[in-house]
């Protein structure tokens, strides 16, 4: 029997999205549509886009609460075909499909509903740290599909060496990095000491059939 473990963010759709989605919700909240572009320029910038948006518009709201709506917004995103395809070849093959993410309940439950990720997931299999109450690299997010299917054999997909390939590494998985397209929110730090390293790195989510 074989398993998957699936990371979200920057993994099965790229988080750059999300934040979009974010903004533009934002840009509709305070009634000013062309902050949507503002926002972005100087969240690439560098700079904090809630504080730049409220000093430009003048806005009566808070860092805070515009950040609320960052995290709790419904999300327009949606996954690529060839991501689809994938998991639907994946779950034809009977693989199990565990879905392994850390974040907040809200943030990453919408990701997970506009994503249209039940399809492919049961409710079981999906582990948001914040429900949790461990996050990666915690064997605790490990031993949680050891023990719902002991005799299965695991591969980890995984976009961020600092916590995704550790643990899975030190229990004899196969560990899978896909590689950022320049676009991850987070900096891929491949300079990391060897037992964080990936078995192997692909470049595109289709790709992991050739491994399990
Ligand atoms: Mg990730």
């Amino acid at each position: 029997m074989r398993g998957i473990i699936f990371d979200l963010d920057d993994t099965l759709y790229k988080e750059m999205d999300f934040l979009k989605s974010a903004y533009r919700e934002i840009a509709r909240v305070i009634g000013h549509p062309e902050a949507f572009d503002f926002m972005l320029d100087s969240y690439l910038y560098g700079d904090n886009a809630f504080k730049s948006v409220i000093d430009k518009y003048y806005l009566k709201f808070t860092a805070d609460q515009l950040l609320d709506i960052y995290r709790n917004h419904k999300p327009n995103i949606s996954l690529e075909k060839d991501t689809v395809t994938t998991l639907e070849a994946l779950k034809a093959r009977g693989i199990i499909m565990c879905l392994l993410t850390d974040g907040r309940s809200v943030t990453q439950r919408n990701k997970i509903e506009s994503l249209g990720l039940y399809r492919w997931f049961t409710q079981e299999d999906i582990l948001i740290s914040d429900e949790f109450g461990y996050g990666k690299p915690s064997i605790e997010c490990y031993q949680y599909f050891l023990d719902r299917y002991p005799d299965a054999q695991f591969t980890v997909i995984g976009d961020n060496p600092t916590k995704d390939f550790l643990t899975p590494n030190r229990l004899g998985w196969t560990t899978i990095c896909l590689h950022s397209n320049g676009q991850n929110i987070h900096d891929q730090k491949l300079d990391v000491e060897k037992s964080y390293l990936p078995k192997h790195s692909i470049n595109n989510l289709s790709e992991i059939k050739r491994f399990c």
